[in-house]
């Protein structure tokens, strides 16, 4: 068990005699881009805006508020002992820079008919793979950096590569030497390893339960496989520059099923 975890069940103890929004789920306000880890009693069951949310055999459930989310949500929590609390809670608007993005090939930005199709493919299978719901419970054993380095691209800011504007950046870019060691954040199973699409290179994809997965692009070198268990701390791949780069730096991403989030976001351990 780590002091994350500890720290997390210790926090639910004392909120479990406090008020009634901390009594649900121990937090009073969320931010956009905020992924939540919580645990709950034993047999507890969870809803957020009315859909069920996984809920582990010791109680740890997870979600994630998108970069975009306005509407405050609501959490019903059930017990067969107790009566039912349900909370609203805020989100808290975020201010997203504009980042620009000069020198990346511009078949890259506008790609020809062929190469559209292409990239519309390998986005549809990664897209098709964060949809998975698995029962493993890794993310409440909270998350580490998979390498340490300058942010050199915050997420959600408006990208504008080559002067045209592009869809917000889905994770944080974490500058870095070619080659250097990506870990993985947290214990998982591999969900997706590819070493060449065409706007994200090297990409490896990590499942780390409830819907909660990682992404990893733009690397030199892939050292797992899918289907492969793999441990924190464990080397998933090398730092590069493939796909959209203009220099080498790691990618990392952070996923609620379809809704990505801000891994500078995760609570610090
Ligand atoms: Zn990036």
């Amino acid at each position: 068990m780590t002091s994350y975890r500890l720290a997390m069940a210790a926090a639910l103890t004392v909120a479990g005699i406090a008020n009634a929004s901390e009594r649900c789920i121990g937090i009073d306000l969320l931010r956009q881009g905020d992924m939540v880890i919580q645990q709950t009693a034993v047999g507890n069951r969870v809803e957020l805006d009315g859909r069920p949310l996984r809920v582990s055999l010791d109680g740890w459930f997870a979600f994630g508020v998108g970069r975009d989310a306005r509407a405050p949500v609501t959490i019903e929590v059930r017990s067969a002992l107790t009566a039912p609390c349900r909370v609203t809670l805020p989100i808290q608007a975020r201010n997203w820079p504009v980042e620009h993005v000069n020198g990346v090939p511009q078949a890259t930005v506008s790609p020809p008919p062929k190469v559209a199709a292409r990239i519309a493919r390998e986005q549809a299978r990664v897209a098709a793979t964060r949809l998975l719901d698995s029962d493993l419970n890794d993310f409440a054993n909270g998350f580490i950096w998979p390498l340490s380095g300058r942010i050199s691209g915050q997420f959600g800011s408006q990208r504008i590569y080559n002067g045209e504007p592009r869809a917000p950046h889905s994770g944080v870019d974490i500058a870095a030497a070619r080659g250097e060691a990506v870990k993985a954040p947290a214990a998982g199973r591999v969900i997706f390893a590819d070493a060449d699409l065409y706007l994200t290179g090297g990409t490896v994809l990590i499942d780390h339960g409830h819907g909660i997965n990682s992404s990893f692009l733009h690397l030199s070198r892939l050292d797992v496989q899918v289907g492969q268990r793999i441990n924190q701390g464990d080397v998933i791949g090398a730092v590069g520059a493939t796909g959209r780069a203009t220099g080498p730096h790691l990618h990392w991403g952070l996923n609620w099923f379809d809704v990505r989030l801000d891994p500078a976001a995760l609570p610090p351990r």
